[in-house]
């Protein structure tokens, strides 16, 4: 991949970062009590805890939104985002969202009901709890080459259709509203699924007259993978192939805060005239008028220009180069990554470098705070503190398999000097593992429990 190529921009307004003290950083990530949920912004010099709403917009963006159209009713903005939904998406209908997971609550208001089950390959943590506030199951079908976090394979996102199969056939068609997929696989590593399965989730979900839709947020990303990495593709524009993956499916929620390369918004887009009314009528009790639908006119026509941008060939070229030019650089200083890299974000196994700490004793948490100290990095974990529950049953810890951190890139924010600072502060921080200690929480809320945890340092 050409990831030798420079940033396709350059800087006309910048905003400042600074690097505190060491001493600072300490008094820092004291008085957060050891979460870095809890730092201020103006304690962070390299911030990779979301790519969500972390955009930088282009020139073209924030001059769009100069001519946003404040309209209450009938926004010029509106009928410009329109068009260009309908150029990439296709969809008959569409309907914008303050941002993704509006667009979930609607969908799912309009179709799940209780004890229902909703497939996909990895539900995205907010499309698992709004399956879940209506009373229903989601259900995860990924393949079994997902798991094993050194593989090498080229669609990890993809479906496991036999499983799906033998779901549908095992729960009935009636018992499933509708199916998904997430493109790229989120809460699998951001993993992408291939045109191919597509193909066959898309016939499976059809023959058995299922509703399809596809969880879009990363759809731009995804569609350069299959350029990179499918047959028959390598010709196709990231526009062409998208419009190929959306033909497959009935429609679609949208996080624009991703690949829309906005700060805020979303939208769903769909093909069946009577969800379209149902959920226009949702839209109106909770977001507002479907011609703004939560945004302002503003906020609509950055992300018109958005998701025209997010599409471009330099753009995705550079922004998988970033990944993987990352990947490159902490692979040399030795750190373990989830193979193969994602495209929004990289995954670093932090349990087989700190083998010492104990699940009980958070050994991902341990390597974000190093991170923090050593460089003023902010990473998030996704490893025993976020994701281990107690057994209902017995009342025993479940702890996740793999303990991870996170690093999520931030569209157009940072350059290869920022990378290259990342992996010499992880290379700093992991030449003195042995000497990190395990944490130990000292207050914890009953759900999403790592926003707001208090740790200290086990001495
Ligand atoms: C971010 C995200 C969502 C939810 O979108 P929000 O804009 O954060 O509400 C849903 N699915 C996936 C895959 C996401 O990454």
């Amino acid at each position: 991949m050409a990831h030798h190529l420079p940033e396709p921009f350059r800087i006309k307004m910048v905003e400042p970062i600074k690097l505190l003290n060491r001493d600072a950083r300490e008094a820092a990530i004291k008085r957060a009590n050891y979460n870095l949920f809890n730092l201020r912004a103006e304690e962070i010099f390299i911030d990779l805890l979301s790519d969500s709403g972390t955009n930088a917009m282009s020139q073209k963006q924030w001059a769009s939104m100069f001519e946003g159209d404040e309209t209450y009713a009938g926004s010029r903005s509106y009928f410009r985002l329109a068009e260009v939904i309908k150029d990439i998406f296709g969809f008959s209908y569409f309907l914008p969202t303050h941002q993704g997971r509006a667009a979930e609550n609607i969908l799912f208001t309009c179709l799940v009901q209780a004890g229902q089950y909703v497939p996909s390959n990895n539900h995205f943590d907010t499309t698992f709890g709004n399956i879940c506030a209506r009373g229903g199951h989601p259900v995860n079908l990924v393949i079994d080459e997902a798991h094993n976090p050194t593989l090498n394979h080229p669609f990890k996102g993809n479906m496991d259709i036999q499983k799906l199969y033998d779901f549908i056939t095992k729960v009935g068609v009636d018992q499933i509203p509708l199916g998904m997929i997430t493109v790229t696989n989120n809460a699998g590593g951001g993993q992408p699924v291939s045109m191919e399965n597509l193909r066959s989730v898309s016939k499976m979900y059809r023959e058995f007259g299922i509703p399809f839709f596809i969880d879009a947020c990363r759809y731009a990303e995804n569609a350069y993978f299959i350029k990179l990495r499918e047959p028959g593709y390598a010709d196709k524009s990231p526009l062409e192939i998208s419009r190929e993956m959306f033909a497959l499916a009935d429609g679609i929620t949208m996080s624009a805060k991703k690949d829309g390369i906005v700060n805020i918004g979303g939208f769903m887009a769909m093909n069946d005239e009577t969800l379209y009314e149902q959920a226009r009528n949702e839209l109106i009790l909770r977001e507002g008028f479907p011609t703004y639908g939560g945004l302002a006119g503003r906020d609509l026509d950055a992300m018109a220009v958005g998701l025209r941008e997010g599409l471009q060939e330099e753009y995705l070229r550079y922004r998988l180069g970033q990944t993987a030019y990352l990947a490159d650089r902490l692979r040399e200083v030795g750190i373990p990554i989830i193979e193969p890299p994602g495209a929004h974000a990289l995954y670093v196994n932090a349990g087989s470098l700190l083998p010492h700490i104990s699940k009980e004793q958070f050994p991902g948490h341990a390597l974000t705070v190093e991170l923090y100290l050593e460089g003023g990095i902010r990473t998030a974990e996704l490893g025993s503190l976020a994701f281990s529950y107690p057994d209902p049953e017995t009342g025993k810890m479940v702890h996740p398999k793999l303990e991870l951190v996170r690093l999520a890139l931030p569209r157009r924010v940072y350059t290869q000097s920022h990378l290259d600072y990342i992996a010499e502060i992880f290379s700093k921080t992991v030449a003195r593992r042995s000497e990190i200690s395990g944490y130990l929480l000292t207050y914890s809320a009953k759900l999403l429990r790592y926003f707001t945890a208090q740790l200290e340092p086990i001495k």
